[in-house]
Parts: structure tokens; C-alpha cells; sequence
């Protein structure tokens, strides 16, 4: 039987590491695109090399999804059964400081790769993932948020994400293509970035137990989030593609939890008491 082909932009970050390595093992051929560094920025899939029987499946090209040409050579020259979009600026904090560059990347770029599929006329040949996230919901007033529940970003991140989700389900209900949105929650593992807040609290709390640290400073102690595994969550979006139909789903585990619950539980695992020290702390 031919092997299935998978197409994977963001192949550098958490989820890109995470999927390739699911997909190897599912047999797939797995196509990655990473962007040019001044530094070597493929860490997470390092190991992919070492291994014999995978690395003669993976191949790397070079892509942005801010440059339209070498995302419709990519798909032309590959020709995947699947394209999963997980690349982002993904930072909320940071998308406030960069707007335009995050709407460039996540929403225009979703509708580069959207239209790219659609102008080499393989939207029956391509079914599409795409990185929606939980952010979307943003304000929302209700209490839990399902697949009908309107977004109300809070953050360019948000906004620029809803964008590139809405025009999924335009190129979907247009084009027919097999075009899925995941809205995820917050999914989280040992090669998380070090920017977002449980890797920054396990490093710190590690600094802290060694004796590098005195403190670690945080933000809002109390704003709750749902945190999966993001092992969990690349299986999850293969499984989208593999449905009869497209669709969009919301993926969480149900439960969330307060950093400051998060701090507590991390302290205990790695065997040491904290004191807290600041304003209002419960
Ligand atoms: P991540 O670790 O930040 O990875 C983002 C990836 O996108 C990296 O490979 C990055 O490359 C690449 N990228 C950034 N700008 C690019 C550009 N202009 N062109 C091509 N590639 C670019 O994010 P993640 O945690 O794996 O998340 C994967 C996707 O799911 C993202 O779209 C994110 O917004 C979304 N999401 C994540 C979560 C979560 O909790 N993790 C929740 C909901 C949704 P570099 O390595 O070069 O930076």
C-alpha cells in the first residue's frame, strides 16, 4: 500500500515535534516546513534523525507562511494526503507587541495555504488541519464553550486565530474541501516553550530547589486554565482527518485549575514547601 503523505508547517514547535513523530510511527512520510534562524532551531526533532527507520521518512524544506511562493511550491512539490497548519506566532502576551506580524501569520497565512490548495486544484486530493485555540472564546460570557459558542477574542493572538478559523470553514462550505478546525485548550509537555507559564514556573521552581533562584515572579495567580498533554492533542488532530466528514471540535480535558494550584502541585513533585509573598494572595 502507498504510504499516506503529511505536510506539517510548524514542524520546529511543540505540536510539529509531537505529530511528526505520531505520524512516522503511523507510517506516514512526514513533509516538515521550518522557517531560516540565525540559530539552529530544530531541537524537538533532533531525535527523529537518530532513529533509522524514521528519518528515512522525514524530510525537512525550508518555508514561511508569510511568503505565499514557497508554501504553493511546498504542497506542489509534496503533493500531501494531509496538511496540518500548527504554525504560529502562538504567544498571546507577545501578539500585543507584534499585531500585524501575528495577523500576517496566522490569519493571512491560513488562507495562503487554503488558497494554494485550491489554485493547484487538489482540493480533492488535500484534507486540511488547522490550529484554532481555546484564546478564540476569549470573553465570552458563558460558562462552558462548545463548538457553537461565538468567540470573543481578547488578544491579536485570538483574533488573528479567529480569522484563519472562519476562513477554514469558508474554504470548506466553498471549495469543498476536507478542511477541519481544532480549538484547542491549552496543551502542555516537557518541550513546551520556555516563554509560556507552566514551563517558566517548572524551570524557575527547579532554579529555586538548586539554589540559581531566590523568587519566581508571577502574574495572575488566580486565572484558571484547562492544560492537557500535547501528546494527547496531535492524535486528536489526526483523528479530525480521519472522520467521514469535516468538521470542527473543541478539545479540553474539562478540568482547570489556578497557576497558583499549578505552583502547588509542581512544588510538591519536585519535593520542596514554597512561601508566598505579594498582595492579595488567598
Ligand atoms: P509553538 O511551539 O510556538 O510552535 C509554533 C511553530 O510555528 C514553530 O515551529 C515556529 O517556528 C512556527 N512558526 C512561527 N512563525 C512562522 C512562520 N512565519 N512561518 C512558518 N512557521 C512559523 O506552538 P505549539 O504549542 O506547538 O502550538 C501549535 C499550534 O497550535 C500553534 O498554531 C498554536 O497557536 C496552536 N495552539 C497551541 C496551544 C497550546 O497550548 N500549545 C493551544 C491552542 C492552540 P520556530 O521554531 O522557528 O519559531
Amino acid at each position: 500500500m502507498k504510504k499516506k503523505k503529511a505536510l506539517i508547517f510548524g514542524i520546529t514547535g511543540q505540536d510539529g515535534a509531537y505529530l511528526s513523530k505520531f505520524l512516522l510511527k503511523k507510517n506516514y512520510k512526514v513533509f516538515g516546513v521550518k522557517r531560516r534562524s540565525s540559530i539552529i532551531n530544530t531541537q524537538r526533532i533532533d531525535d527523529i534523525y537518530k532513529d533509522i527507520n524514521l528519518k528515512s521518512n522525514f524530510v525537512i524544506f525550508y518555508g514561511d507562511l508569510t511568503d505565499t511562493s514557497s508554501i504553493l511550491n511546498l504542497i506542489k512539490k509534496t503533493k500531501p494526503n494531509e496538511i496540518y497548519n500548527l504554525a504560529a506566532q502562538s504567544h498571546v502576551q507577545v501578539s500585543f507587541e507584534v499585531p500585524e506580524y501575528s495577523a500576517d501569520v496566522n490569519g493571512l497565512g491560513t488562507l495562503r495555504i487554503l488558497e494554494a490548495i485550491k489554485s493547484l486544484k487538489l482540493e480533492k486530493k488535500i484534507k486540511f488541519y488547522q490550529a484554532g485555540t481555546s484564546e478564540m472564546f476569549g470573553k465570552t460570557k458563558e460558562k462552558f464553550q462548545n463548538e457553537k459558542t461565538h468567540f470573543y477574542p481578547a488578544s491579536p493572538y485570538g483574533v488573528s486565530k479567529s480569522f484563519a478559523h472562519a476562513i477554514t470553514v469558508n474554504y470548506r462550505d466553498a471549495y469543498n474541501i476536507f478542511a477541519c478546525n481544532g480549538i484547542l485548550f491549552n496543551h502542555e509537555s516537557p518541550i513546551r516553550g520556555e516563554t509560556f507559564v507552566t514551563k517558566k514556573i517548572i524551570q524557575g521552581l527547579i532554579r529555586i530547589k538548586n539554589g540559581n533562584q531566590k523568587k519566581l515572579f508571577l502574574g495572575n495567580l488566580y486565572s484558571r486554565r484547562d492544560w492537557g498533554h500535547a501528546k494527547d492533542y496531535v492524535e486528536v488532530m489526526w483523528k479530525m482527518l480521519q472522520q467521514k466528514k469535516p468538521d470542527d471540535y473543541v478539545i479540553g480535558t474539562g478540568k482547570n485549575y489556578t497557576i497558583k494550584e499549578f505552583v502547588n502541585k509542581a512544588a510538591k513533585k519536585i519535593g520542596f514547601k514554597i512561601k508566598w509573598v505579594g498582595k492579595g494572595i488567598k
